[in-house]
């Protein structure tokens, strides 16, 4: 079977150096193995992402070198390839998940959230508490008078267990670790969990490469893919990268964003250095990614965060 591989960033800034790795190894991994990338954009949060970032991204990852074979504003046969212009195939799957039984209105407000749920997690994931989970149908109804409500996966009382590619065997219990978790927002936005599983299956996704930092979505997004009765991909999580004083790289830092990186570095620098971090490049010597195809493997990646050195560029 051919590997599809794919980068689906957010359009809602200036890419950074964690989003580059990303790109890159996505791009490795199919490459190595003979296949296909498409890029698909992520921007359901239609507040925060921009069409020009979209523009801004496209340009960065073709100036670094790394094309792709459909999506974006290439198209192809997925089209469309923004999540903004694919909500009926997300409102279908909600159908469906809705016809199984495991969805349910939940009016909680944001305040209400945070006051119930404590977070659980360094990453700042929170567990619902579930107080929506077992209204009656005159509450619910009752609730709906002054509230719209968001909708939430009813998850069973399981782990779920998966390999994956890189990191190894992950578990995680849905009630205790995930807790119910949103389809869609109240103000009709579908939610990232949903769209992704749904995007993936249908542009035929085999292989998902991204942060460690979304490895516990994964076991939500498999089970989204067992109640719609997809095929999951398989998944490689990769480390993150952080700065120099060990906190995660965000989009709001200029300094290492692609704006300061491309007035400052060519793109074999830029290459060169996050492959020397990634364990693919025995030193930080530029170089392209096309020539760092036949050496890939995941073997190589480190599985701790990696720190970027203050010298960086
Ligand atoms: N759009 C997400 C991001 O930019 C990535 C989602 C994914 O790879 O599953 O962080």
């Amino acid at each position: 079977m051919e590997t599809i591989g794919r980068f689906a960033p957010s359009p809602s800034g200036r890419m950074h150096l964690g989003n580059l790795l990303c790109a890159l190894l996505a791009w490795l991994s199919a490459k190595s193995s003979g296949g296909r990338i498409l890029l698909r954009i992520e921007d359901l949060d239609t507040v925060r992402c921009k069409p020009e970032h979209t523009a801004r991204l496209e340009d960065d990852l073709l100036w670094l070198g790394l094309d792709w074979d459909e999506g974006g504003s290439r198209g192809g046969s997925c089209a469309p390839y923004e999540q903004s212009r694919r909500s009926e195939l997300y409102q279908s799957a909600l159908d469906r998940l809705t016809e199984l039984g495991v969805v349910y209105p939940c009016f909680c407000t944001r305040a209400q959230l945070h006051a119930a749920s404590a977070p659980h997690r360094e990453d700042g994931l929170t567990v619902y508490s579930g107080t929506c989970r077992d209204l009656t149908p005159e509450d619910q109804a009752q609730k709906r008078l002054t509230r719209v409500p968001a909708l939430r996966l009813r998850v069973p009382d399981e782990s779920i267990t998966f390999l994956d590619g890189h990191m190894g065997i992950v578990t995680e219990s849905l009630p205790l670790d995930c807790g119910d978790f949103l389809l869609r927002r109240s103000d009709g936005l579908f939610a990232y969990q949903l769209a992704v599983v749904v995007d993936d299956a249908a542009m035929g996704v085999t292989e998902v490469v991204r942060g460690a930092d979304l490895l516990s979505s994964t076991p939500r997004q498999l089970l989204l893919y067992r109640l719609l009765d997809l095929t999951p991909p398989k998944f490689y999580h990769f480390p993150l990268l952080l700065d120099a004083s060990g906190r995660r790289l965000s989009k709001r830092d200029g300094d290492i964003g692609l704006d300061a990186l491309r007035r400052r570095c060519q793109p074999e620098e830029v290459v060169g250095t996050l492959a020397y971090l990634a364990g693919l490049n025995p030193s930080r010597q530029p170089c392209t990614p096309e020539s760092l195809i036949d050496t890939f493997s995941w073997d190589l990646v480190p599985k701790e965060d990696i720190r970027l050195p203050a010298d960086l560029f």
